[in-house]
């Protein structure tokens, strides 16, 4: 007897972490039909809410009842952060599961300095990166490299959280303890005066396959270094354009990539490209491509890693820009800023369901798509100064 035909893909995709990027992986699953079971330290995540099934690390990912659980109830695991220890993920497979990215190359991008290293080594071109194993080191660092200098904690940071820029050697020891030295491992970097900040979003397919999203400007807020706007396509010719989405590609290759990453990436004024870091997931600086392109870095995260062919990154129209809506640390918005917000024409609201607003906290975002990125750019900006998450 054959088995009644649910219209499902028989695969249970597991996600661990029930953020924001999760629930929009989840909701590009659900379309295919696919159901998603979220693993996460909390019940009623934003993912798991609308997940078929939860999974609840108690005390940290390396709860083994909860590897276990997950492991049988998902044969394919993808991840939404790159937090989650590489031990962890080792536990996964060996319960039974096929764990992508895999874990060797989440424990490789999981620590920025292994990261660089092996873009490094796989030619890539970074910043001029050192390893600092006292604060003392940072003054001969910082004389060979030139100030000022950016050091940064190896593992764990977000959002700017984890870097401090330093102008002379005074600041070291300050900056260290700061940053958690000596419990945390730190690295330095040269101080890039970078033109403009660029992204680009890759999936690269279990068989190696490789698809390219267009580059993106994205402009971060200068106080906060958070991104406040994406802007796809970046206003660069087509020679550089090729030129980053190259570079972006062998950064990807250089970790074994499988599934979306974001490469982020610095334009300098000689013309000159760094990849600044990967992060081995889907990323904020291709939330654009839900309504901008074919087929959204979500919907491709999925079909790669479930081993479906990759649809088409191409943007549907000439133009789409994404304004982030970050937490101001009070209310909820009310009925009448989603009446003023939506009257926007032709504007995508994500409000990514997070129970409290912080300061700065990536809340939800607004998409606006059309013929050019000035007139995309000026409708999502009005919209998003239309609600305060
Ligand atoms: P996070 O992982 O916390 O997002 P990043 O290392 O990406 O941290 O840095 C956040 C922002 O800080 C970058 O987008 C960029 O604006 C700035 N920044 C990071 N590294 C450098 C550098 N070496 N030179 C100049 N600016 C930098």
């Amino acid at each position: 007897m054959t088995a009644p035909n649910t219209g499902k893909l028989d695969t249970p995709l597991g996600i661990l972490g029930g953020g924001q990027l999760g629930r929009m992986t989840l909701q590009a699953a659900s379309t295919l039909g696919i159901s998603v079971v979220i693993g996460d330290g909390k019940p009623g995540s934003p993912a798991g809410r609308m997940a078929q099934g939860e999974v609840i690390f108690n005390g940290g990912w390396d709860d083994d009842a909860a590897i276990a659980e997950i492991a049988r109830l998902a044969p394919v695991i993808t991840l939404e952060n790159e937090f989650v220890d590489a031990g962890v993920l080792e536990k996964l497979e060996r319960a039974g599961a096929t764990v992508l990215p895999s874990p060797d190359c989440v424990r490789t991008v999981q620590d920025k300095f292994k990261q660089k290293s092996a873009m490094l080594d796989f030619g890539a071109p970074v910043p001029e990166f050192r390893a600092v194993n006292d604060p003392e080191d940072l003054q001969a660092i910082g004389d060979e490299l030139g100030w000022p200098i950016v050091l940064k904690a190896k593992r764990d940071g977000y959002d700017g959280y984890g870097n401090r820029k330093l102008d002379s050697a005074s600041e070291a020891g300050a900056a260290c303890e700061s940053l958690g030295w000596p419990d945390r491992e730190l690295f330095v970097e040269q101080f890039v005066p970078f033109e403009r900040e660029l992204a680009v979003i890759i999936v690269r397919g279990r068989d190696g396959q490789i698809i390219t999203y267009p580059v993106v400007e994205t402009r971060q807020d200068p106080e906060l270094h958070i991104c406040r706007v994406v802007i796809a396509p970046a206003n660069i010719s087509a020679e550089l354009s090729d030129h980053v989405a190259g570079v972006a590609r062998t950064a990807v290759e250089s970790v074994g990539g499988t599934g979306t990453f974001g490469v982020e990436l610095f334009q300098l004024k000689d013309g000159r490209v760094l990849v600044n870091e990967l992060a081995p997931r889907p990323h904020n600086s291709g939330h654009y491509s839900i309504e901008g392109c074919v087929t959204s870095q979500f919907e491709n995260h999925v079909r790669a890693v479930l081993g479906l062919p990759m649809g088409d990154p191409s943007l549907r129209e000439g133009a789409a820009v994404m304004v982030n809506l970050l937490g101001h640390g009070g209310d909820m918005p009310d009925h009448a800023q989603y009446t003023a917000a939506l009257s926007v024409p032709g504007i995508h609201l994500h409000n990514y369901g997070k129970d409290e607003s912080r300061f700065g906290r990536k809340m939800g975002h607004i998409t606006a798509c059309g013929p050019s990125a000035d007139e995309a750019h000026d409708r999502a900006q009005r919209a998003a100064d239309r609600i305060r998450m």
